[in-house]
């Protein structure tokens, strides 16, 4: 039996016009770098972030873009963030989880606290505020999700108990949500950075020098929120070869 012959029709545009994207964490690092990437595309961007989000709302706005900002706490505040996302744009098409703590320590000294704020922020706030996009996503058949998770939460990595098993459930949480979210047009993908950011330059030293710049991991991320992306219930990395190298380090 023959193939049907090819339709390139379909090809994907990859524009967020009009696109109303939530950024928790977007206050810095990474996040900022998605939330510039969104805006540049023409998405209309919610900044969320728990520490002032108005200079990368400013920023964006300086160069022609729109966005709002959000500073509540995504472990406690989830609801308020999607208030205020319906609020000012009266819909929402893509949220991105970004937002994330670290509170490492060897197993051994590991409190409860650290566990929990670490599951708090990551998990929990992925978690609820999927929770709450979800019935938008479901009315208007189409949504999209993008969860950040990390090469800690795929190999493990040391002092990163509790981070490791937030990312972990993140990756599976990001899974389940695709296959329930398929026939619906919800689209929920994965993707862990290995970038460099301030965060990742206090634990990695100059000899990583595989390390992305953000601006190699935020094109993926408008790639997976556009209409007409492919895929879904995916796991991306984004290590630049990180991964290759420190294994190859390890075993020497
Ligand atoms: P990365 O290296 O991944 O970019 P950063 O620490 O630079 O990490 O960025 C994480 C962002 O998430 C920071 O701007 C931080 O303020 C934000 N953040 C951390 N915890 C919360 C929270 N509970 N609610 C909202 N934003 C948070």
């Amino acid at each position: 039996k023959e193939l049907p012959p090819n339709d390139l029709s379909g090809a994907p545009k990859v524009s967020l016009k009009g696109k109303v994207v939530l950024i928790t964490g977007a206050g810095a690092g990474l996040g900022r770098d998605y939330a510039l990437w969104f805006a540049k595309y023409g998405a209309k961007v919610v900044v969320n972030d728990f520490k002032d989000p108005s200079k990368v709302v400013d920023e964006i706005i300086k160069n022609g873009g729109e966005a709002h900002g959000d500073k509540h706490d995504v472990a406690s505040d989830s609801q308020a963030i999607i208030d205020n996302v319906i609020n000012k744009y009266g819909t929402i098409d893509v949220l991105v989880n970004n937002a994330g703590v670290l509170r490492d320590k060897s197993f051994a000294k590991m409190s409860d606290a650290d566990w929990e704020i670490v599951q708090k922020v990551h998990l929990f706030g992925t978690f609820n505020l999927a929770r709450l996009a979800w019935p938008h996503f479901l009315e208007k058949k189409a949504g999209r999700i993008v969860n950040i998770t990390s090469t800690s939460g795929i190999y493990g990595n040391f002092g990163q108990a509790n981070y490791a098993s937030a990312k972990a459930a993140i990756i599976g949480l990001s899974r389940t949500l695709a296959i329930e979210g398929a026939k619906s047009n919800i689209k929920v993908n994965v993707v862990a950075p290995h970038a460099e950011t301030a965060m990742t330059l206090t634990i990695f030293n100059e000899d990583d020098k595989n390390l992305y710049h953000p601006d190699q991991v935020a094109p993926l991320l408008v790639y997976l929120a556009s209409d007409d992306v492919p895929v879904t219930g995916e796991l991306f990395e984004v290590g630049g070869g990180w991964i290759g190298n420190t294994r190859w380090q390890r075993a020497k």
